[in-house]
């Protein structure tokens, strides 16, 4: 079993880094910001509901997102291991998550933050506004609110891992595949010791 926690500002790359680490690695790539779209693509009464606290750029709350994970670890997919990709982005997400590892038996997982300077974060997010990636929390008052609520909310969650053991970090200011490259040699060197 392999778990991880990918940590990092919205724009930060750690999605996309996320999505080849768990493929070249047999993970289950579990992102909440994808099991909410999903939800509220499909039409059903909790999207519907969901769908204004997104597209805002608030956080929906941390009873749903929990349930959401507890129940998408349940899947048989999840056998080997997974990275959790925005989850956690409270101290309460993190707390019930360390609950439920502790009470499942399961290894602690490893936490890696990706390190992005201001730059290139407002160029990437530029960026994803122009491309064919855009979604509705793109918009630029949206995302300097999801960034707030990054600092406010997430940003203590580095603090919190870092006193427990379980922080790496990854200098995420180059291409795709430097970044991942560094996050290999990363998680080989946290490994083997
Ligand atoms: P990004 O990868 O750009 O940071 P995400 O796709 O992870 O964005 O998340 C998009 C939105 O989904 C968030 O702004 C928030 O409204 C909601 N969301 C995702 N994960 C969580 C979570 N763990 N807790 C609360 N809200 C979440």
């Amino acid at each position: 079993m392999y778990q991880l926690i990918f940590l990092g500002a919205p724009g930060a790359g750690k999605g996309k880094q996320a999505e080849i680490f768990a493929q070249n690695n047999k993970l289950a790539n579990i992102s909440t910001g994808v099991m909410l779209r999903n939800e509220i693509a499909s039409g059903s009464a909790l999207g519907l509901e969901l769908k204004p606290i997104i597209e805002t750029g608030a956080l929906v709350s941390d009873e749903l997102v929990i349930s959401l994970i507890e129940h998408r670890l349940t899947q048989i997919d999840c056998q080997k291991g997974y990275i959790f990709d925005g989850f956690p982005r409270t101290i309460q997400q993190a707390e019930e998550l360390e609950k439920f590892f502790i009470k499942q038996k399961i290894k602690l997982p490893l936490v890696v933050m990706f390190d992005i300077s201001d730059e290139n974060l407002l160029a990437r997010l530029e960026n994803r506004r122009n491309s064919d990636e855009h979604r509705a929390d793109d918009a630029v008052e949206v995302q300097k609110n999801r960034l707030q609520i990054y600092r406010e909310q997430t940003v203590p969650l580095i603090d919190y891992y870092k006193q427990k053991g379980q922080l790496v970090r990854v200098d995420a200011n180059a291409d795709v595949e430097v970044v991942q490259q560094r996050l290999v040699d990363v998680l080989n060197v946290a490994n083997n010791s």
